[in-house]
């Protein structure tokens, strides 16, 4: 028998939850080994080519924060950047790029080939070696045996795949990749509770076939947004322009008619679909008085003529697809290059995840991505991110670590999944975070890069240019504070122009800068305000936390107060029917989920204040 290395962390996956894990990890020191299907479809986008949007943007930002590579490959394989919500408050604005998927691709491969400690192996995983109740290795396709302490699973829509094209159905990972059969054999033995979800995507389409001059262009901003805090616009290729058009009552007559030969509508289709990302068949069914549906035209590449249609995910059959495409103003000789279609798949309940991402029933085994219920890029690579650290952690006996709710929108992430589960693909969403001003894509940074870099995930170069932001920061809000304007020495049309009123006393720059009326930039323009910073992102830092500094203690004061139920553990093989006064549904419900905090037990639906008392009252006396 041929006995190959064994590892610290095999990473099972080279998607973007699989890439950011077996990062996270080598960056830590832990010998990782990523095993994937194919090594040529590291870090593929399997949907649209587009990084970011709302609530994911601040995901994307966050695994920056921590050292993670998916802002940087967006940076360097965006050709379209967008500030979506760039008129409304800072806490929901958010970045978005379109890539080409090629050079995005590349670009994580690159980093992935680069990374200290990190190997890779292109193989199917078939099995997991579990010995009593612990994962230690992974056996593949050809048989070999890979050891390791601890394994993390990524595995997306592979599971048990099967694609769907009107009512005919193979078995796919995706379009063109083999599904992962024997692995989702296994795993459906183990003590895990398997469901079914399903996701599509739309057919892709040549720009030679289509008439761009009948539709509205859709520019990039400019300046040009960054994703990364390491990064610059100049690292971006060339910015081509997206466009928009729309569906017509006559493409909505054809999807209608075809809908008897929809595996959705037929029932050939068991897994429950992304509620915010539908088919254009879900849309025209249930906004039945709709008679429009907008469609965002994206490029695929600087180097293709594939092109996305965001907005007509579908499985119709191929000649309804075919029809209904042709009907669109401005697609009417389209060619389709690849048929749209729908993937169902295995998901695992993630309420049996810690928040950790290890699983509760076999130790050292993490899951992250797509395969805990959740949908986007985005979000699995924030799991991995989260999955990698802890796997690598807990090969050298570390204690765990993951953000809070009122830390990241990846804490939201891990807390909504581990807590509530999901019944259908989730997508993170601002609405989803309660501490939404303390949450946003500006100050990911200062969120967590100190944290990121005491738990070795920052190198040194991040680590300068942060403290460096940081200091500045800091001291040009003291000169804020300490730099006073008089009466008289601001002419009143100017005073009354930066700040909205003639200056009648002494007041210091923050309390200028906190009037609705200033800018940073402008505020600077007055004489005696001295000389300004130069860096944007800190001048955007001061201002964003002088104008909200009211709301922003506010949802300070609140997560101080829950701090203390967030810090109460609780047991995961507590037994709650022996507490006090606890009513049997709320015993069952908390036996069920076996939360790890007092925070966590009281997010679980049906789980009252009240209970919440009764709870701390038996760990007083219980411990
Ligand atoms: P993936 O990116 O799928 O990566 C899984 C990796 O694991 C692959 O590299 C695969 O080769 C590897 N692998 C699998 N099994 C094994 C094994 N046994 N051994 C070794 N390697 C293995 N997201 C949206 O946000 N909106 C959408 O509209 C949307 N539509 C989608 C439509 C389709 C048809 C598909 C396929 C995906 C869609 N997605 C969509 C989802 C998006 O692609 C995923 O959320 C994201 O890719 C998940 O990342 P992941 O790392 O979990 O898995």
């Amino acid at each position: 028998m041929f006995h190959t290395e064994s590892y610290d962390v095999i990473v099972i996956g080279g998607g973007h939850a699989g890439t950011e894990a077996a990062l996270a990890s080598a960056r830590t020191g832990a010998r990782t080994l990523l095993l994937t299907h194919n090594i040529e479809t590291i870090g593929q986008m399997s949907c649209n080519p587009a990084i970011g949007g709302i609530g994911k943007g601040h995901i994307v930002k966050e695994i920056d924060a921590m050292g993670g590579v998916m802002a940087e490959a967006a940076d360097q394989g965006g050709i379209q950047f967008r500030t979506l919500n760039a008129r409304k408050g800072p806490a929901v604005r958010a970045t978005r790029a379109q890539a080409d998927r090629v050079l995005y691709k590349a670009a994580v491969r690159e980093m992935v080939e680069n990374q200290e400690n990190l190997s890779l192996f292109q193989q199917s995983a078939d099995d997991l070696i579990i010995e009593n109740d612990r994962v230690t290795g992974v056996v593949t396709q050809m048989g070999l045996k890979f050891r390791a302490k601890t394994v993390v699973l990524t595995t997306g829509t592979f599971l048990g795949g099967i694609i769907h094209i009107g009512l005919q159905n193979f078995q796919g990972g995706r379009a063109g990749d083999p599904p992962s059969n024997a692995l989702s054999t296994r795993l459906r033995e183990l003590p895990f509770t398997v469901d079914r979800l399903k996701t599509g995507t739309p057919a892709r389409l040549d720009a030679r076939s289509i008439d761009f001059s009948v539709m509205e262009a859709q520019p990039g901003d400019t300046p040009t947004p960054v994703f990364s805090y390491m990064g610059n616009a100049s690292q971006h290729p060339a910015q081509v322009n997206c466009h928009i058009t729309y569906t017509n009552s006559k493409t909505h007559d054809l999807i209608r008619a075809g809908l008897d030969r929809s595996p959705m509508y037929s029932g050939v289709i068991e897994g429950v679909g992304p509620r915010y990302c539908p088919s254009i068949e879900d849309k025209i069914v249930r906004f039945a008085d709709k008679d429009s549906h907008q469609i965002f035209v994206e490029p695929e590449g600087l180097k293709t003529h594939e092109v996305y249609p965001n907005g007509i995910s579908t499985s119709l059959p191929y000649d309804v697809q075919h029809a209904f495409i042709r009907s669109i103003k401005g697609f009417e000789q389209a060619q389709i290059v690849r048929p749209g279609y729908a993937i169902e798949y295995d998901f695992f309940d993630p309420r049996g995840l810690k928040p950790t991402l290890e699983t509760k029933y076999i130790d050292g085994l993490f899951f992250a991505g797509q395969i805990n219920g959740t949908t986007g890029y985005e979000e699995a690579g924030g799991q991995g991110l989260i999955a990698g650290l802890n796997a690598a952690r807990q090969s050298r006996d570390q204690e765990g670590w993951y953000p809070t709710r009122s830390q990241a929108y990846i804490g939201v992430l891990v807390d909504d999944l581990i807590t509530m589960g999901t019944k259908e693909p989730y997508r993170m969403f601002t609405s989803r975070a309660e501490y939404r001003l303390l949450l946003r894509e500006d100050n990911a940074d200062l969120r967590l890069t100190e944290k990121a870099r005491e738990l070795g995930l920052v190198n040194d170069a991040r680590w300068a240019a942060f403290s460096n932001k940081r200091e500045s920061i800091e001291l040009e809000q003291q000169r804020l504070k300490t730099t006073w304007l008089r009466p008289g020495t601001v002419p009143d049309e100017l005073a009354q122009q930066v700040v909205g009123n003639v200056l009648k006393k002494e007041a210091n720059l923050m309390e200028l800068l906190r009037r609705p009326e200033a800018t940073y930039q402008t505020l600077m323009t007055l004489p005696g305000a001295g000389t300004p910073v130069d860096d944007p992102s800190v001048a955007e830092q001061l201002e964003i936390q002088a104008k909200y500094h009211g709301y922003i203690e506010r949802q300070q004061a609140e997560v101080e107060k829950q701090k203390g139920h967030e810090l109460t553990m609780l047991r995961v093989d507590m037994d709650y029917s022996v507490v006090n006064g606890l009513s049997n549904e709320v015993a069952q419900k908390l036996n069920e989920h076996k939360p790890t905090t007092i925070g966590q037990a009281s997010r679980i639906s049906g789980v009252t204040p009240a209970a919440i008392s009764l709870l701390l009252v038996y760990l007083k006396k219980h411990g």
